[in-house]
């Protein structure tokens, strides 16, 4: 029998479970690339709960429990004597979400002798030290294409909250005041803006996809070109890099995953290249950003707005810098855990854990390191580029 350990976030503070604004979800057949949805044999809760905080348990404690599996769910995650680190030492398995994420630190998974498996519930292990994992022959597994597509109408949603200046708008009425004045002096019309997308993969296209109909002008970089007929019926300019990626446009969305390569790259010197007043929307990893170079470039009217929602770290500490900087329209890693997600990561978790316990094979496109080595998507995604 296995020990699995689920971190999840807090319940909501008026109690689990809330409120439901609506009474079911619509049902997507497949995922845009033609990829099937997760497959589990059979799913413990009904889709649009609550799934991904304590008492939701990913809707897995039942079934693990009835199959005589240990099974710990907490939010205890950080500090010394965090549930988390008290648990452990003799975990089998360890699962968390990236908006609560179980930071697997090579000193902790140099404790954790007997782990097997950590599963990302969501899309993003750079909370796990992947190195660490293929040196101890962990399996790293997570729900690819979950939440991409909630991460992208995020990511929309964002841009046009900046370009348009909404979150002071509705400010203003809910104060009870009417200055319009006021209300515009930042506002703008996305139409006609260029756009550009750093890393078109699932996320960066689909964001591609949806921006196209503003009659924006779409540009992006990615280590691998998409096709020709693609670019052609977006109308996308391909940049060789980010350098000139950034220089050429009003409006940055960033979509990498958070690796050697990315950590940090939004510095001082590559926002100084960017027209002035332009706008960044970071949904991938905040440490893709230099924190204080944003909050310096917002200071000082280089950048016109930043949005996103992946800090660093998470929670996010009350006196984070990004919390009070002007002109930002950031959420607490809310993009990829909507209701509509967490029903298809909870899913997807249940299908790994499955293949998992019956010795099955995971799908490899689920898979990020494995047998010692990157694979599946991760061979891809977070192995260097040859
Ligand atoms: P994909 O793997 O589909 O896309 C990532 C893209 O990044 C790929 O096209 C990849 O290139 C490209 N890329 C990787 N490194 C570089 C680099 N150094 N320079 C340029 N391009 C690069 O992942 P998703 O679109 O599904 O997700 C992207 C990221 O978004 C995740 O890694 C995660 O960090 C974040 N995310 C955030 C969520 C949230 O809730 N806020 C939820 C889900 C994801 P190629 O394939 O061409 O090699």
């Amino acid at each position: 029998m296995a020990k699995v350990l689920i971190v999840l976030y807090p319940d909501p503070e008026a109690g689990h479970p809330p409120a439901y604004a609506r009474d079911s979800l619509p049902v997507i057949e497949r995922y845009p690339n033609g990829q099937t949805l997760p497959t589990p044999s059979a799913i413990d809760f009904t889709p649009g709960e609550l799934l991904g905080s304590v008492s939701g348990g990913l809707g897995l404690v039942k079934w693990l429990e009835s199959l005589g599996h240990d099974v710990v769910v907490t939010d205890s995650k950080d500090g010394a004597d965090s549930v988390l680190d008290r648990e452990l030492a003799d975990a089998d398995v360890v699962i968390s979400q990236p908006f609560w994420p179980a930071y697997l630190t090579p000193e902790r998974l140099a404790k954790a002798e007997k782990l097997q498996i950590a599963i990302t519930a969501g899309i993003g292990s750079d909370h796990v030290d992947l190195p660490a994992a293929i040196e101890k022959g962990i399996t790293v597994a997570e729900v690819t294409y979950c939440n991409s597509i909630s991460v992208a109408e995020h990511t929309v949603m964002q841009v046009l909250a900046l370009v348009r200046d909404y979150i002071p708008q509705y400010q203003i009425v809910v104060d009870g005041g009417w200055n319009i004045a006021d209300a515009v002096t930042r506002s703008y019309d996305l139409e006609g803006m260029d756009v550009g997308v750093f890393a078109a993969g699932r996320i960066g296209r689909a964001v591609l996809e949806r921006l196209a109909p503003f009659d924006v002008r779409l540009h992006y970089t990615d280590r691998y070109r998409l096709p020709a007929e693609v670019e052609e019926t977006l109308g996308l300019t391909f940049h060789e890099d980010i350098q000139s990626l950034v220089k050429n446009v009003d409006v940055l969305t960033v979509h990498a995953p958070l690796t050697a390569e990315t950590h940090g790259l939004l510095d001082d010197e590559l926002l100084s290249t960017m027209r002035r007043g332009s706008y960044i929307v970071n949904p991938a990893r905040g440490a893709i950003a230099d924190q204080d170079a944003i909050v310096r470039a917002l200071e000082s009217g280089q950048l016109a707005g930043y949005a996103g929602d992946v800090w660093y770290p998470q929670p996010a500490p009350a006196d984070h810098p990004w919390r009070t900087m002007p002109h930002h329209g950031m959420t607490p890693h809310t993009s990829g855990t909507t209701l509509t997600a967490q029903a298809r990561y909870a899913a997807g978790t249940r299908e790994i854990l499955e293949n998992f316990l019956s010795g099955q094979p995971i799908r490899p496109e689920y898979l990020i390191v494995e047998g010692g080595a990157y694979a599946g998507t991760g061979a891809h995604s977070y192995a260097k580029k040859d």
